[in-house]
């Protein structure tokens, strides 16, 4: 069968040449006999994989002198432990910017391991269509850290920049828009990504954190969280998500090549007016968030006739668009379109789109 165009919000479609290298070198990378999978961490040639991933990372993002990069397991949930862990310090506080279902999950979990307070929700009776206004933020002085998500892949909200929390190290849950542009990293005491979404497959989780704040953990963290000992040990204080991280490094080098982020955030920006000029130019379709706050990368969208909604999936299906089902709290419909959709697969969509509505409108 031939590859369709993957809506699915992750883990998600990968370039197809980071998957055809991949292929390529399955069954021995680089003359070496052996797969990636198959080779150990601590050997030449895995070291040689992970050191350029890591430097690759740094080039991409420009991340500053005085700043550590980790590729670590657990997902983006399991740095929802990990930042409370290792940041709450004496204060034990921490304030949680809530704009979606993932901000929610993250300061329950923080919940457990001190004073997580929510410092603003933009929830209207449950449901997530804006940004908390910045002048509305309730922020402690004292407090640990800002906690915040830039792009909530559930409800399709991004954030258009970055807030200020002055002297108060703002922390940030980057997975769904991770390398979707450039981001100045100073600005942040921590930034977190799962792969799966924009960077790679699932099974590895990138930490990019502020030096100073490394060292101070809570004490029973456990050691594979503490970002300290990660850095330390080059995040291989134990076996590391090696192909995971693989693949990350093929992805690094694919963005590398298509103009880094700016070539990247300028390929997301005419994917995402495409497929929102789509919607707003007609009554058949619908998305029900803020016009400043949609995300670029996530894109919900209602049928005025839910009825139809079945119907739409098969026929999409049918013509090779895949996984556009939405997510179950918003009803719907829901692509998502990462750096590696081609505005070909939202071109294809589009013209999908207007073509359902012209059988069933
Ligand atoms: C997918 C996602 C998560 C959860 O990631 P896991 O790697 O499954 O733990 C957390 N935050 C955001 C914003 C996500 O999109």
């Amino acid at each position: 069968m031939a590859r369709v165009y993957n809506f699915s919000a992750g883990p998600a479609t990968l370039p197809v040449e980071v998957l055809k290298k991949a292929q390529a070198d399955l069954l021995d990378w680089q003359g070496c006999g052996m797969s990636v999978m198959e080779m150990s961490h601590r050997g030449d040639e895995f070291v040689s994989i992970a050191e350029k991933a890591t430097q690759d990372l740094r080039t991409l993002l420009n991340v500053p002198d005085g700043y550590s990069v980790l590729f670590l397991q657990g997902g983006a949930a399991g740095q929802f432990a990990g930042v409370p862990l290792n940041l709450m310090g004496e204060s034990q506080k921490a304030d949680y910017v809530i704009t979606g279902s993932w901000g929610k999950k993250a300061v329950k979990e923080a919940g457990k391991f001190g004073d997580a307070q929510v410092a603003a929700s933009s929830a209207v009776d449950g449901k997530f269509t804006d940004i908390a206004p910045r002048a509305d933020w309730q922020l402690r002085d004292d407090a640990a850290y800002v906690h915040y998500t830039p792009n909530e892949t559930i409800e399709g909200i991004e954030y258009p920049d970055v807030p200020d929390t002055g002297s108060v190290p703002l922390v940030a849950d980057w997975s769904s828009a991770f390398l979707s542009k450039p981001i100045d990293v100073s600005r942040y005491g921590v930034i977190y990504a799962g792969a799966q979404k924009n960077a790679g497959p699932a099974g590895m989780t990138m930490v990019i954190v502020r030096d100073d704040l490394m060292g101070k953990p809570q004490s029973g963290v456990p050691m594979v969280l503490d970002y300290k000992q990660q850095a330390d040990a080059d995040s291989m204080l134990n076996t590391p998500s090696c192909f995971a991280w693989y693949m990350c490094g093929l992805t690094f080098e694919w963005i590398l090549n298509n103009g880094g982020l700016e070539g990247m955030a300028e390929r997301n920006a005419k994917k995402a007016k495409t497929l929102y000029d789509a919607i707003d130019g007609s009554d058949f379709y619908s998305n029900p968030v803020a016009p400043g706050a949609r995300s670029r990368m996530n894109v919900p969208f209602l049928l005025a006739d839910d009825s139809l909604n079945k119907s739409f999936l098969a026929k999409a299906e049918e013509a090779g668009l895949s996984t556009l089902k939405g997510h179950r709290s918003v009803g719907g419909m829901r692509a998502s379109i990462y750096n590696a959709m081609p505005q070909e697969g939202v071109d294809a969509l589009v013209d999908f789109m207007r073509a359902f509505e012209k059988d069933n409108g």
